[in-house]
């Protein structure tokens, strides 16, 4: 008899299923009254987590006074010796409460306690208290497992919302910036026009360094609403015949004071034009953030772009010989916000290669990196010549 009611109450409460995934508060109810049908106490307490003071349930019924609890689990606090089974030392009175106190090894949060209270005279007898123990042994168990379940969920429910309202407000901000922006660039080509030539000559460089400056800052804006769109579907293709040679070198000729001021030469090999079916806004863009990294990265050293085309497909590699990359680093380089350097040395918001890889995934191909610290970086993008379909990007945190 006692084994079986063992073996049901232990099966009963270790089923994963049964605890798995459910609110500690329903555990712990759920266990009070599998201890109430079993043993008939008058009286069942369960505290939860009394020691972390947080998300603590309490069921009892009123024939010992609350505060009794409250004491108890005090006790316990201070004098249960961790990792082990713990009992009241002393001889029981009919009706007196008696405490099974576990917490299972390994963890160092959570645990519980469970008061049992009984009128009957030989309360708790030997059958009584080892079916408590192996009851409450398991219930301790599913109540941390759910607990710490519980918690998990709370924090990656709490890391997402965080990241979403990080999103929302970088969206809204860009849109922001962006009409002032504008107004800015007019502004100064309008103070450009209305200055006699002499004047002009004189303001010249810094004029066209504050425009400079606007330019970037468009640029950065533009970075951010990019990765707005792609988070919300809504990156568009408009795909068109494209000269992937012709386009890399139009972006190498237009970045070309970039490259000066990092000190990099930088050299494209092609053997031919390379057709294909591309969006050339967005394949530009792919360059020019791989460009920019390149000279950012490696200044003061060469830069290679080799362009090939195969049969189905079109090979662009960016070479340099800067600073390299981390191991550790490379499998998240392509994903949102994501550096692997300090902010401190090189500026930069972790977007280029986020939008290089969605905008390549859109148009059917891959990107990749070979990379060892101080031994310069390969990026290598592959591109289907004809991205007949424009895919969905697979957006990544
Ligand atoms: P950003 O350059 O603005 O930080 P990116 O998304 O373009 O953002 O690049 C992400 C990270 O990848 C960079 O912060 C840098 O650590 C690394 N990285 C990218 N390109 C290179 C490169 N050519 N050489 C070394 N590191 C690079």
């Amino acid at each position: 008899m006692l084994r079986r009611q063992v073996r049901d109450l232990a099966a009963l409460l270790a089923l994963p299923a049964l605890w798995r995934g459910l609110a500690p508060a329903f555990v712990a109810s759920s266990l009070v009254d599998v201890l109430r049908n079993v043993l008939r106490p008058d009286v069942v307490y369960v505290c939860m987590d009394v020691s972390a003071g947080e998300s603590r349930s309490e069921t009892h019924w009123p024939l010992t006074p609350a505060d009794t609890v409250r004491k108890a689990c005090q006790r316990w606090c201070t004098e249960a010796p961790r990792n082990t089974p713990w009992t009241v030392p002393h001889p029981l009175q009919p009706g007196e409460l008696r405490l099974f106190l576990l917490r299972p090894e390994g963890l160092a949060t959570g645990g519980g306690v469970v008061l049992v209270g009984s009128g009957r005279a030989d309360f708790p007898n030997q059958q009584d208290r080892y079916l408590l123990q192996v009851a409450v042994g398991q219930a301790v168990i599913s109540i941390n497992d759910a607990e710490l379940l519980a918690r998990e969920r709370r924090a990656r429910g709490e890391a997402q919302e965080a990241v979403r309202l990080r999103d929302e407000f970088l969206s809204v901000a860009a849109h922001e910036l962006r009409t002032p922006l504008t107004s800015l660039r007019l502004q100064h080509e309008l103070v450009a026009r209305a200055l006699p030539p002499e004047t002009l000559a004189r303001v010249k460089s810094r004029l066209l360094g504050a425009q400079r400056q606007v330019t970037r800052l468009s640029e950065l804006v533009e970075s951010l609403l990019d990765v707005s769109r792609i988070v919300a579907g809504k990156l568009h293709l408009n795909l068109a015949n494209v000269d992937l040679v012709r386009l890399v070198q139009d972006v190498v000729e237009r970045m070309r004071e970039i490259f000066n001021q990092a000190g990099c030469d930088v050299e494209v090999l092609a053997d031919g034009p390379i057709s294909g079916h591309w969006d050339a806004f967005r394949l530009d863009q792919v360059m020019v953030n791989l460009l920019t990294n390149a000279a950012k990265y490696g200044a003061g050293k060469p830069i290679r772009v080799v362009l090939a085309a195969e049969a189905a497909h079109a090979r662009i590699t960016v070479r340099d010989e800067g600073i390299g990359i981390a191991p550790e680093a490379l499998p998240r380089l392509f994903g949102k916000f994501e550096r692997a350097v300090s902010g401190r040395h090189y500026g930069g918001l972790g977007l280029g290669l986020f939008i290089c890889r969605q905008i390549v995934e859109a148009l059917g191909g891959q990107i990749s990196v070979e990379s060892a610290p101080m031994a310069g970086s390969s990026f290598t993008v592959v591109l289907p010549r004809d991205a007949a379909e424009p895919r969905r990007s697979s957006e990544t945190t």
